[in-house]
């Protein structure tokens, strides 16, 4: 499937854009706006990141309120129990959700899995009045760009996106003592390896 066909099945009614990796791959990921929230869609491939078959979504969401916490890991939980056969597995993380689904992007199980199980998951933020936000800090009303930070993508805002930079070079410069201070309420997934950051651009 060419990547405007697979963009006209991913979502209905979202603005999404084919995006480049920030790294040697042959397959964009794919980011924007759905019902309001953030969502990146990665398919897997063989050069870094997730492996091919696994098809991961983030969906930033900013539990600023810790009370929303128990409910959304509840959740979460029975989501993965009921879709076991589809889902790889689930992430919460301080400030978003991170779904890994089984197979490729093929029509029926972009139709099946990925946009059903995506939906779900936001139409639980929206009721419960989860905002999407910066996957770093949780700020909700900074503009918000895509990064990718080793092999993933994340939505930051400027501020985290600098903060992430210089941590991820202090990092190399002083291994193991300083990593475990570095990166509270970020994403454990920046740590380890050699550092990347970089912003994406449309694919033409
Ligand atoms: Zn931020």
């Amino acid at each position: 499937m060419n990547q405007t066909k697979i963009l006209s099945l991913l979502l209905p009614g979202s603005n999404l854009q084919a995006v480049k990796a920030g790294w040697s791959s042959n397959l964009p990921t794919y980011q924007g706006i759905y019902r309001d929230y953030r969502v990146i869609l990665e398919p897997g491939n063989n050069t870094g990141g997730h492996p091919v078959g696994i098809f991961r979504v983030t969906i930033n969401a900013s539990l600023t309120d810790e009370n929303m916490i128990p409910a959304l890991d509840q959740f979460l939980t029975n989501l993965a129990a009921e879709q076991k056969k589809m889902v790889v597995s689930v992430r919460r993380h301080r400030h978003a959700v991170v779904l890994e689904l089984k197979a490729t992007p093929t029509k029926k199980y972009i139709e099946n899995t990925v946009n059903p199980i995506t939906d779900q998951v936001i139409r639980y933020l929206e009721a419960n009045r989860i905002p999407t936000g910066c996957q770093s800090c949780g700020d909700q009303d900074a503009p918000l760009e895509s990064y990718t930070v080793n092999h993933d993508s994340h939505y930051l805002c400027h501020d985290c996106a600098v903060k992430t930079e210089q941590e991820l070079k202090e990092s190399q410069v002083e291994t193991k003592k300083k990593t475990s201070n570095l990166f509270l309420g970020l994403i454990g997934a920046f740590l380890g390896g050699s550092w990347a950051i970089s912003r994406r651009s449309a694919v033409r």
